[in-house]
């Protein structure tokens, strides 16, 4: 496949000082899924099967979510509306709301439900430009119901283009089991059955309400002697130090850090562990917008995510997620750009996707836009116009019954 008239290529190779590694009037010619040239469009190997003429258009590595709960059942709009409408957590708890409603509605679905909507979600995703994403079991809560939520994450990848980095969460202790119990087979069984069944990485919720810093380090290091990535929702609503202790344990992202102390960041920094922002989840529960300023300054790699799930951030738009970061939380376009590729192919642990060059995968979105900064400033419309996905287009309607 040859991708000719390109009016602006980011390849996300900074050169110079264009952290975008931007080419005008490039091509980029794919073979075999993967990239086989990005350059000037006068340099472009000949005789491709098919050609796409992108008719001066900006073309984009397709976009990386490092961070969605796509797999769940039943609706919180109307908790959705109670919060808008100034109701407390516990109003909305007591009127039937909340993580566990989710819980019980997704463990009532069945197999072809759940996988039936989170192939919807998938579509969604890739029409906002998302060609790969990491996608999180949790709203199950005890061991065998994450485990079949991680089997139907594996059935659902071989169905959909997206490529799926999947991850057990340890989301909440279940409320009907003993807590040190849970908490201990969850790392003797339920963690090494994962690791062997497809699960890439291990995320802890650690927060009020959900697992303590000292739970959260004996889950993480159960996952760390199986060999899975670490990943913690940290410092979302309280401030534990939990931070402190993904970096000292390697963790491969952080995520959320709406109460990030300032002292965390050099650590989090030395140990190259991605900060994965949210806006959604900000915007939607109204918390303090993470500062990506004060971490990009202190030396941290920022990506950023849609936080996809049916209470805090119900979104896909991966897009709107670059503009909230560029109006809200500090960041330039090209830190926002790079929030959502290379930064997030980090968090994902997929060094070959995320930029456009020789050997990369050949995912690629052009966009109803000339420059990249047009894509953010122009928010919340749909913008992407055609999307590749290892060297075949994919087609963004409706999906056929
Ligand atoms: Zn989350």
């Amino acid at each position: 496949m040859l991708i000719t008239n390109i009016g602006e290529l980011l390849t996300m190779v900074p050169r110079g000082d264009d952290p975008l590694g931007r080419i005008a009037g490039a091509a980029v010619a794919i073979d075999a899924g993967q990239v086989v040239y990005a350059g000037p469009a006068s340099g472009a190997p000949q005789g491709a099967h098919e050609i796409i003429d992108a008719e001066g258009a900006l073309v984009s590595p397709g976009l990386i979510d490092p961070h969605t709960h796509p797999i769940f059942a039943g609706s919180r709009a109307p908790e959705f509306d109670l919060r808008a409408r100034g109701k407390s957590y516990a109003e909305i708890q007591s009127a039937g709301g909340g993580i566990l409603s989710t819980v019980h509605a997704t463990c009532a679905a069945s197999d072809a439900e759940l996988i039936a909507s989170t192939l919807a979600r998938l579509d969604r995703l890739m029409r906002h430009g998302v060609t790969a994403c990491e996608t999180k079991t949790g709203y199950a809560l005890d061991g065998p119901g994450e485990l079949r939520l991680l089997r139907l994450l594996c059935e659902v990848q071989q169905r959909h283009a997206v490529d799926l980095s999947i991850t057990l969460l340890a989301h909440v202790p279940p409320p009907e089991e003993n807590r040190s119990r849970f908490v201990a087979s969850f790392a003797h069984n339920t963690i090494p059955t994962a690791a062997r069944a497809g699960a890439e990485a291990l995320d802890v919720y650690c927060d009020q309400g959900a697992f303590t810093r000292e739970e959260t380090r004996t889950l993480l290091e159960a996952g760390r002697a199986v060999g899975l990535r670490l990943r913690v929702h940290a410092e979302q609503f309280t401030h534990t130090g939990v931070a402190d202790l993904a970096a000292e344990l390697g963790a491969t992202s952080v995520e959320h850090l709406e109460q990030l102390s300032e002292s965390s960041i050099a650590g989090l920094a030395a140990a190259g562990t991605v900060c994965t922002l949210l806006p959604g989840a900000a915007l939607t529960l109204r918390l303090p917008w993470p500062d990506a300023r004060r971490l990009i300054d202190g030396g941290c790699t920022v990506a950023l995510g849609t936080d996809l799930n049916p209470g805090s951030s119900y979104t896909e738009s991966l897009p709107l997620m670059m503009s909230l970061a560029c109006m809200q939380m500090g960041m330039s376009c090209a830190e926002a750009w790079r929030g959502v590729t290379v930064a997030a192919a980090h968090a994902i642990g997929r060094r070959d996707a995320g930029w456009v060059g020789r050997g990369a995968r050949g995912d690629l979105v052009l966009w109803d836009a000339t420059d990249h900064r047009e894509v953010i400033q122009h928010y919340g419309v749909p913008l992407v116009r055609r999307v590749v996905i290892s060297g075949s287009e994919q087609r963004l309607g409706a999906r056929p019954e």
